[in-house]
C-alpha cells in the first residue's frame, strides 16, 4: 500500500483496536499521520475503530503479533497484549507468546526498517512492589510461577528483548511502563476494576471489591497516557531508559468505589469477594523521569476522568453484549 503523502509518517499500532490503542490511533491520525492498526481482536473490538474505517489514512490488519509482520512504516507502537488479569490469565501460554514473540516480531521489523519502536510495558514489571512509590531503577518483586507471571514475566522478557535489540542491533527503542489507565472504550466485560465498578453501579448491582479494599492503585486517564506515549516516541534519545507513565494520585479500591458511587449517583452496595492470588498491595508511579525527559504530567484528575468514563458507559449500553 503506497503512502498517501510522502511528508507524513505511516505508523504501525499493534493492539490498535484495544482500549488505549484505539485512542492512540485517533491521536496519530489527528496529528496528520497515516496509521496501520494490527490487531487479532482477542480483547479489542472493531467497534473501537469503526469511526476510522472511512478514513483514507487508516488501515486495519487482522493479525496476530506472534506471527511476523510485513508492513512498511516509519514508527511502531507495540500495544498488542491482553491487559486485564481475567483475560491474560484465561490463555496464559498465549499471553506469553503475545508478549515475547510479539516483541521479537516488532523488533525484527524495526531492525529491518531502521525505525523506532515503542513498547507498552507495565507497572506489573514491579510485581507486588517493596519500594514505594516505584522508581524506574527498582527491579521489582514478581512471583515467576504465579497466575500473573504470564503477563508480568512476559512483559519483563519483552523489555529484555528491547534492550538486547538495542545493544546488539542498534534498534531505536522506547519503553513506557504504563500504570493503571482507564477511560472510554474500556469494554463492559473487560474485568478491570474501573469498568467493573461503573457497570455494576449503573446497573444497580453490588460493587465487587476484592479483599478488604485497602489495596491501592494510581489511575491515569487515557488522554493523558496517549499524550505521554506520543511524547516518548518523539524523543531523540534512541536508547531511552524505561519511563514510568501514570497518575501518581494513589487511592484504595474502597475510595475508588466511593468516587464511582458519587459520580454515578448509584445506591449500589459493596460486596467483598476474595482477593486474587498475588494481587499487588500498593502501586504508585514515581513520574519524575517522565517530567524531566518528556515535560509531561497528567492533567485529568480522578473525579473528572471517572465522570467522563461514566458518561461513556451510560451512553453506550448497547455495548453490553461484549
Ligand atoms: P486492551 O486489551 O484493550 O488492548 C489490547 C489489544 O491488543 C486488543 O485490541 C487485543 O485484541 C490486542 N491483542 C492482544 N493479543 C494480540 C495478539 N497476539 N496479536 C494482535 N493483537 C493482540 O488493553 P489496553 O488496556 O488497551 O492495553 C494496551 C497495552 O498497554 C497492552 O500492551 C497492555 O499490556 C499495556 N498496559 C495497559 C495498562 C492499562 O491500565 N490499561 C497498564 C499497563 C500496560
Ligand atoms: N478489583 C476489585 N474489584 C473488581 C476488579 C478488580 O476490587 O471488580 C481489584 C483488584 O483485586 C486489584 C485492583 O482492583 O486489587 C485493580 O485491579 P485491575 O484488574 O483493574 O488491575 P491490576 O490488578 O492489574 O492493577
Amino acid at each position: 500500500m503506497p503512502k498517501l503523502h510522502e511528508s507524513r509518517k505511516r505508523i504501525l499500532v499493534t493492539g490498535g483496536a484495544g482500549f488505549i490503542g484505539s485512542h492512540l490511533c485517533d491521536r496519530l491520525l489527528a496529528d496528520g499521520h497515516e496509521v496501520v492498526c494490527a490487531d487479532n481482536l482477542s480483547t479489542g473490538t472493531l467497534l473501537n475503530i469503526g469511526h476510522l474505517t472511512d478514513n483514507p489514512g487508516f488501515a486495519f490488519l487482522l493479525h496476530d503479533v506472534a506471527e511476523p509482520l510485513h508492513v512498511e512504516v516509519d514508527e511502531i507502537y507495540n500495544l498488542a497484549c491482553p491487559a486485564s488479569p481475567i483475560h491474560y490469565q484465561s490463555d496464559a501460554v498465549g499471553t506469553v507468546k503475545t508478549a515475547v514473540l510479539g516483541a521479537i516480531n516488532v523488533l525484527d521489523l524495526a531492525k529491518r526498517l531502521r525505525v523506532p519502536v515503542l513498547q507498552a510495558s507495565t507497572s506489573e514489571v514491579y510485581g507486588d512492589p517493596l519500594v514505594h512509590p516505584q522508581t524506574e531503577d527498582y527491579r521489582g518483586n514478581v512471583n515467576p510461577i504465579g497466575p500473573r507471571a504470564c503477563y508480568d514475566e512476559g512483559k519483563r522478557c519483552a523489555e529484555t528483548l528491547f534492550f538486547d535489540y538495542h545493544r546488539q542491533h542498534g534498534v531505536a527503542i522506547r519503553i513506557a511502563r504504563i500504570f493503571n489507565t482507564y477511560g472510554p472504550r474500556l469494554r463492559h466485560a473487560d474485568g478491570r476494576v474501573i469498568s467493573n465498578l461503573i457497570v455494576q453501579a449503573l446497573g444497580g448491582a453490588p460493587l465487587t471489591i476484592y479483599g478488604d479494599g485497602s489495596q491501592t492503585r494510581s489511575f491515569c486517564f487515557v488522554s493523558d497516557m496517549v499524550e505521554a506515549l506520543v511524547r516518548l516516541m518523539s524523543l531523540r534519545d534512541d536508547g531511552a531508559a524505561p519511563v514510568n507513565l501514570g497518575n501518581p494520585r494513589e487511592c484504595t479500591m474502597s475510595e475508588l468505589a466511593q468516587v464511582i458511587l458519587r459520580e454515578t449517583g448509584s445506591a449500589s452496595t459493596i460486596a467483598h469477594l476474595p482477593l486474587p492470588e498475588d494481587d499487588p498491595r500498593q502501586r504508585q508511579p514515581d513520574i519524575r523521569r517522565a517530567g524531566a525527559v518528556l515535560g509531561w504530567a497528567p492533567s485529568i484528575d480522578l473525579e473528572e476522568g471517572i465522570r467522563e468514563t461514566v458518561g461513556y458507559f451510560r451512553h453506550h449500553p448497547e455495548l453490553d453484549r461484549d
